[in-house]
């Protein structure tokens, strides 16, 4: 067995702990990943606290994970010892089904191995990023470019290609209108990832206290969503909205800020419904999808994306006594714009 220290939720909402836990040794397919630095994601929040319904506790959270390669099993071609990688949501999936082939594995017939929280096939328990060490199969994890820091990188092994999938499938680039909704972890990459492409962003934000953040993000416009009225002036307005807000929203209003024909993305995983009412649809035919984070080569591509066009997180990095406090402070939209810890603060 490979141990490592590692942060611990023990049951739901409880404080973290700092515990030594196991992982496998390593099969022929695996590398040995020391942590650098590992992003807080709203949806680590979701599941330590239960929001989505039952999880598996004891619980090592962390889908944002970047660091450096410590050791490779025997068959392992992709990785060396000393690269830099990073490893997102999943950490294994069936590799033989349509959508793997297709390297869509969020998507896999069989169920992909989500990165914690879940099981492997063999039934193992999965520990996420919170750690110092993690041991993940080659087939999941994706190269770093020199050029970003492991630290501003981390955020976007989710909060990136989360956002990254919708706005590639939606043909975001030049010309288009393009309409965050929540300036949080995957808001401000939604518009930093938008602006590199080419697209005109506007940020959708609850009050006037990001204003000046969205502008040095990329975004050209800016309307503080607490005013009816400002909403109003905005129907019609956007080709593809992106919602990343992280609880209840009045969806159907921000249906009708789409042009004839456009789409609003939801991202935002709160456990609560959404209420609309099929005219809010059928109007302007417009469309109201889903996106669920994004396939191993849609995220190297994203990696490299970034670095060609100098684009890392905007981070506050914190020690792993902070973590119950970050938590708070992300549910009040108070971070800019992503948490990352640095897990040698870990004893
Ligand atoms: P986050 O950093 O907390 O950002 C969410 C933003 O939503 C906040 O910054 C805030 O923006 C806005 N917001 C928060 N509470 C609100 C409220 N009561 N009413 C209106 N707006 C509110 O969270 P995140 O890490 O970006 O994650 C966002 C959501 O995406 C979470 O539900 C998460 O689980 C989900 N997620 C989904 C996927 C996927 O694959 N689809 C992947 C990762 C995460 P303002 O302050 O600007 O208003
Ligand atoms: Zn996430």
């Amino acid at each position: 067995m490979t141990t490592t220290r590692a942060l611990v939720a023990p049951s739901a909402g409880a404080p973290f702990e700092t515990r030594t836990v196991e992982h496998r040794e390593l099969r022929d397919d695996d590398i040995l990943i020391d942590i650098a630095f590992a992003g807080i994601c709203h949806s680590d929040i979701h599941q330590v606290r239960e929001e989505w319904g039952p999880a598996i506790f004891p619980m090592v959270p962390g889908h944002e994970i970047a660091g450096t390669v410590a050791a490779v099993g025997a068959g392992v071609t992709g990785h060396q010892v000393g690269d830099r990688v990073g490893v997102g949501c999943m950490v294994d999936s069936c590799g033989e089904c349509e959508y793997c082939k297709d390297g869509e594995e969020q998507f896999c017939t069989k169920g992909a191995v989500m990165t914690y929280n879940g099981r492997g096939y063999d039934g193992e328990e999965t520990k996420g990023g919170y750690a110092k060490r993690v041991v993940v199969s080659e087939r999941f994890a994706v190269r770093i470019p020199e050029g970003i820091g492991l630290d501003e990188a981390a955020p976007l092994l989710c909060a990136g290609i989360t956002t990254w999938t919708p706005l590639r499938r939606y043909g975001v680039g030049p010309g288009s209108k393009v309409a965050v909704v929540g300036l949080g972890g995957l808001g401000h990459m939604a518009v930093k990832l938008a602006a590199a492409l080419g697209a005109d962003v506007t940020v959708l934000s609850r009050t006037e206290a990001k204003r000046e953040d969205a502008r040095e993000l990329g975004a050209t416009s800016y309307a503080a969503t607490g005013d009816p009225a400002v909403l109003k002036g905005l129907r019609n307005s956007f080709d593809v909205i992106v919602n990343t807000v992280s609880a209840d929203l009045p969806i159907r209003t921000y249906l009708g800020l789409l042009k004839p024909m456009g789409t609003l993305v939801n991202v935002g995983l709160p456990p609560s419904a959404f209420e609309v009412p099929p005219g809010a649809l059928v109007g302007g035919s417009r469309a109201l999808a889903g996106s669920n984070i994004g396939g191993i080569p849609a995220t190297q591509e994203m990696l490299d994306f970034c670095a060609e066009h100098g684009i890392g997180a905007t981070i506050e990095t914190i020690s792993a006594d902070e973590v119950d406090a970050a938590y708070d402070r992300v549910v009040a939209g108070d971070v800019h714009y992503r948490v990352v810890i640095d897990t040698s603060t870990l004893s």
